[in-house]
């Protein structure tokens, strides 16, 4: 079906607004995006009302997150006096295409994670002909316009290194709507982050659904993530690194001793167990048992003491019992995560687990989630009571929300608060944690 919109005739833009869903990633492109907006001439606006051109970057990952834009872009269509145009991009692009015109008639264009670079082409082939425009190519492009990306942030800054993934884990879409692992050129982004670096960053966080395979798609290169890493290090004027996310399979000794090594690698690993039961994750097709993640877990602590670890968990799998749902809190409680990110299950169309009977109902898998929310905050104060005292190093990256604190984080990825003056904002400080609220440090310069 194609439709053809007057509201756009002779439309000359000026102005467009961005909605970002879903992970690191997203953001990046978001960043791109709007980098070639701007160098086309529009002025970026944060109220949608305003704007000429409404632009969605979608997530698939969750249910939620689909049915959150599919809702706000609904609602927007039926506003009686439309007059922006609405570009639909991100993996929800890839892996509804063009139903997306059939459930939201009114979007006018739908590119794709591969098309990035064509999303002014795009915008002026919906101008010129008014005709609904898709582009979602299978083919991965790897040439994006990072140099030419709008950071958001003027401290820390996003770094894609290898996109998409060969895992398959049985609930995630991510293999379907991101394609298969292509690493990117390590000269190029050395070459980018010593950009970035001179231009005044000083936190770069590598990006990849799985930064740990880095460089196997490419042997002619020679270059692991390990490899990749001792080269980024040595970049005259580098602050922090970090990287996620990691598959436990792919996290090897010499990344291990990495950490140890480099000065600029910050010592927290994000390597998600997802659940505590082996029937569970042969299920999810996580490709390693419980016992060897705690395998890693005992080397990794043994190698980079000190050494802090997060998590996802998903909840409510299907057929998930009360006993193997023990499990997963018994591991948590093990392994001491100090970072988590907790899910309950929902089912993702397009993966094998979606033929699979959801079969925990919504209140079981509430209630698993609210009793691993507890164990993560009594995990989490103890870990922070126990800071009370020492010293730690904080990347002061922005205001508190209260106004009267700086903020900023640990190398262990924790938010301190403290009083200073905006000069501080982009330094390295010593900061003594004298208390914490929640999961907020409380901590005064040195
Ligand atoms: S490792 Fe599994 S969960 Fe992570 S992106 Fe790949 S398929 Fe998805």
């Amino acid at each position: 079906m194609v439709l053809f919109f007057t509201h756009m005739e002779s439309r000359n833009l000026k102005t467009f607004f961005v909605r970002t869903y879903g992970c690191q990633m997203n953001e990046l492109d978001s960043e791109i995006m709007i980098g070639a907006l701007q160098k086309r001439g529009l002025t970026r606006v944060h109220d949608e009302d305003n704007a000429d051109l409404l632009l969605f970057n979608t997530c698939s990952i969750r249910d939620l997150a689909e049915r959150k834009v599919m809702g706000k872009i609904g609602h927007i269509g039926r506003r009686s006096k439309r007059k922006s145009i609405i570009g639909v991009t991100g993996c929800m692009a890839m892996a509804k295409k063009e139903s997306i015109f059939r459930k939201l008639p009114h979007v006018d264009f739908v590119v794709g994670t591969n098309n990035i670079n064509d999303l002014n082409a795009v915008l002026d082939e919906v101008l010129e002909t008014g005709r609904q425009v898709i582009r979602t190519s299978e083919e991965f492009e790897e040439n994006l316009n990072y140099i030419g990306a709008s950071r958001e942030d003027s401290v820390k800054a996003y770094v894609s290194i290898i996109r998409g993934c060969d895992k398959y884990c049985t609930y995630c879409v991510v293999p379907y709507t991101r394609g298969k692992e292509v690493s990117r050129d390590p000269d190029a982004i050395v070459e980018e982050c010593r950009h970035l670096v001179q231009q005044g960053f000083k936190e770069i966080t590598l990006l990849g659904q799985n930064v740990n395979s880095y460089g196997k798609d490419k042997p002619e290169w020679n270059a692991l993530f390990h490899d990749l890493l001792y080269r980024l290090d040595k970049i005259e004027g580098m602050g922090r690194i970090r990287f996620m996310t990691s598959h436990p399979c792919d996290i090897t000794v010499d990344l291990m001793q990495a950490i140890r090594d480099l000065p600029s690698l910050c010592e927290f690993v994000h390597f998600p167990l997802q659940a505590g039961s082996n029937r569970i994750l042969r299920k999810m097709h996580r490709i390693y048992t419980k016992e060897q993640y705690f395998e890693k877990v005992d080397l990794l602590k043994k190698i980079v003491p000190g050494v802090s670890l997060g998590t996802d968990i998903i909840v409510g799998f299907p057929t998930e019992t009360d006993a193997e749902f023990e499990e997963t809190c018994q591991a948590f409680k093990d392994i001491g995560f100090s970072v988590a990110f907790l899910f309950a299950y929902s089912a993702r169309k397009g993966t094998p687990a979606f033929r699979w009977k959801d079969d925990i109902s919504e209140e079981v898998k509430q209630e698993r989630l609210q009793r691993l929310m507890q164990i993560y905050q009594d995990i989490c104060s103890k870990e922070r009571a126990d800071m009370i005292g020492t010293e730690v190093e904080v990347l002061v990256d922005r205001r508190n929300k209260d106004e009267t604190h700086l903020k900023g984080r640990t190398r262990s990825w924790k938010t301190v608060i403290f009083t200073g003056s905006d000069a501080l904002m982009g330094t390295l400080q010593k900061v003594k944690i004298t208390g914490y609220n929640h999961q907020t440090l409380l901590g005064e310069i040195k």
